[in-house]
């Protein structure tokens, strides 16, 4: 067992904190403050082999593992917490899954858009009836002509202001069996976007209404009995969050550090009261246990999908202790800390909606006993 990056890994990190440092210190504050999609950035990470990491070259990525994707979502992060979106958005979210799942026409249509960096696809799985019970979900696809009408709603999705498609899990039939997923263009007739609004981060979404959709057959990725297999990939997804999580909360961790060394009160350091002190190393041991469980589910992947088990436990420390580290950083840094000159409070901000998204917290945990008790609890009523 070894804990450090192969000198590989060392170099792709040294690569990627050069191409950040060089291309998006200067805007950091500005780009976390600026409504829209970093388009700017998208073509620049395209340009620089950074989107499509994982994504097999015969489909224009780079061939590379899910641990190369996330030294380069902490890499980014590190510089400009904003940016690190891009590189979810090219490498851990849908994308992933239509690479993994889609047919040959179906990545022509979408994949080379996606990796150039001209183009966003969000996942429509949360509807207002089915949050945490996404099995729950209603919108469906029924049988016509030559291919399906899809009616129904999504809320809550990331990118749904702006992106050009949507990876839609639809209902084929009853029961989880019926779930699958289909491809469908934002500018297809009988989409709708509702009224905008936007997190607490400040992140835009928009309700996606879609009225007697037409979807052709070959626009469905997955079919009934698909949802299994959608998940598997949507642990991808998982891993990316807990990246930024952590990745976020060491970003303000950093960023106390250089003050608590730099701000005085009392004539002295902030860096030489115990009572900060002591803050400082609970951060610490947080964010190194969190790079721990979060390396193990992504080296265990290698190049496949990472285990549900190690992917909930990373995933809902992570999202913990990024919250909690960013929240102790903004504390240290006083007023300075809550104000928008500063990127911490954006760290908090941003770390608070990744203990919801992408299962939050408590699902992940349910996910955590079902493992250690090695049976199902049924969450339902009266099934105990
Ligand atoms: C920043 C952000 C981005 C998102 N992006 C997307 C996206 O791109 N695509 C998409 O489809 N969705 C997205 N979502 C939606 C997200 O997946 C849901 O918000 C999440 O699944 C929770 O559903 P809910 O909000 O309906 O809460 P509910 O399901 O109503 O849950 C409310 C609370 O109860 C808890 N809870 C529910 N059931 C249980 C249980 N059985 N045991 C213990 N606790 C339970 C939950 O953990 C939560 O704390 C996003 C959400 C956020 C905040």
């Amino acid at each position: 067992m070894d804990f450090r990056l192969t000198p590989e890994q060392q170099q792709f990190q040294d690569s990627v904190l050069k191409f950040a440092k060089a291309n998006l210190a200067s805007a950091a504050l500005a780009r976390a403050h600026a409504a829209g999609y970093p388009w700017d950035v998208a073509k620049l990470m395209a340009k620089q082999g950074l989107l499509g990491i994982t994504i097999p070259e015969a489909d224009g990525g780079q061939g590379g593992s899910l641990m190369d994707a996330v030294i380069a979502i902490e890499s980014v992060a590190s510089v400009c917490p904003r940016s690190a979106d891009v590189i979810q958005a090219g490498n851990f979210g849908p994308i992933r899954v239509l690479a993994e799942y889609g047919s040959t026409s179906q990545k022509k249509k979408f994949l080379t858009r996606l990796l150039s960096g001209e183009a966003v696809i969000s996942v429509g799985m949360t509807e207002p009836d089915a949050g945490s019970a996404v099995t729950d979900l209603k919108t469906s696809a029924t049988a016509d002509g030559d291919g399906y009408r899809v009616n129904g709603s999504k809320i809550f999705t990331t990118h749904s202001a702006y992106a050009d498609v949507i990876l839609t899990y639809v209902r084929f039939g009853p029961g989880v069996g019926g779930i699958g997923s289909v491809l469908i263009g934002t500018k297809d007739p009988g989409v709708r976007r509702g009224k905008p609004s936007t997190f607490m981060s400040g992140e835009e979404w928009a309700e996606l209404h879609f009225d007697n959709v037409h979807v052709p057959a070959d626009m469905v990725l997955l079919r009934e009995g698909g949802f299994k297999k959608q998940i598997g990939g949507f642990n991808v997804e998982r891993i990316g969050n807990a990246s930024r999580s952590l990745a976020l909360g060491r970003y303000a961790f950093e960023r106390a550090r250089a003050w608590a060394l730099e701000r005085r009160q009392f004539g002295k350091l902030l860096a030489e009261f115990q009572g900060l002190q002591w803050k400082f190393a609970d951060m610490k041991m947080q964010l190194d246990a969190a790079q721990l469980l979060l390396y193990r589910a992504a080296a265990n992947a290698d190049r496949g999908f990472p285990s549900p088990d190690e992917t909930a436990i990373a995933k809902a420390y992570c999202n913990r202790a990024g919250f909690d580290v960013a929240n102790e950083a903004l504390q240290v840094m006083g007023g300075l800390g809550y104000s928008q000159e500063e990127l911490v409070e954006y760290c908090v901000r941003r770390c608070r909606g990744w203990m919801i998204a992408g299962g939050s917290i408590e699902i992940l945990k349910n996910r955590i006993a079902e493992g250690i008790f090695g049976r199902s609890f049924s969450q339902r009523g009266d099934k105990g």
